[in-house]
């Protein structure tokens, strides 16, 4: 946990989000500025930076969490297919750094991209 920390606020609830999906070790919330319909982020609920300091058990836990959350967009919303994605440093883009998965439902209806 980090006062500073963006994702550790919003897994503490002092910042608001939108709650997808919750269990002990993870947090899944809806992205503000979604790249599709459904663009969410998984994230662990204690703060590593990036997945180059994540713990493997944490790890482990918010790409399984990913993967259900995938199954539902397909399965229950419509989706064709999904992004998993990670930026890992700030030359690869990452600008919140509390690690996160990115999950990015993709439609065949392109009015569904943002
Ligand atoms: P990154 O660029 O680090 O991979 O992704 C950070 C993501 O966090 C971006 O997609 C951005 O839209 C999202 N984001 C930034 N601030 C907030 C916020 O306050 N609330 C929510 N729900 N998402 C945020
Ligand atoms: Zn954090």
């Amino acid at each position: 946990m980090s006062d500073q920390c963006l994702f550790c606020g919003i897994v503490t609830g002092t910042i608001p989000s939108v709650n997808v999906a919750e269990d002990d070790t993870t947090y899944a919330f809806m992205d503000i500025n979604p790249a599709s319909d459904g663009h969410l982020l998984v994230v662990p609920k204690q703060h590593s930076q990036d997945l180059l300091e994540i713990p493997a058990e944490d790890l482990t836990a918010v790409t399984l969490a990913a993967q259900r959350i995938a199954r539902t967009a397909v399965k229950e919303f419509g989706a064709a297919g999904v992004n998993l994605l990670n930026c890992c440093g700030a030359y690869a883009w990452q600008t919140v750094f509390h690690f996160h998965l990115h999950v990015i439902p993709r439609y065949v209806d392109k009015t569904k991209d943002r």
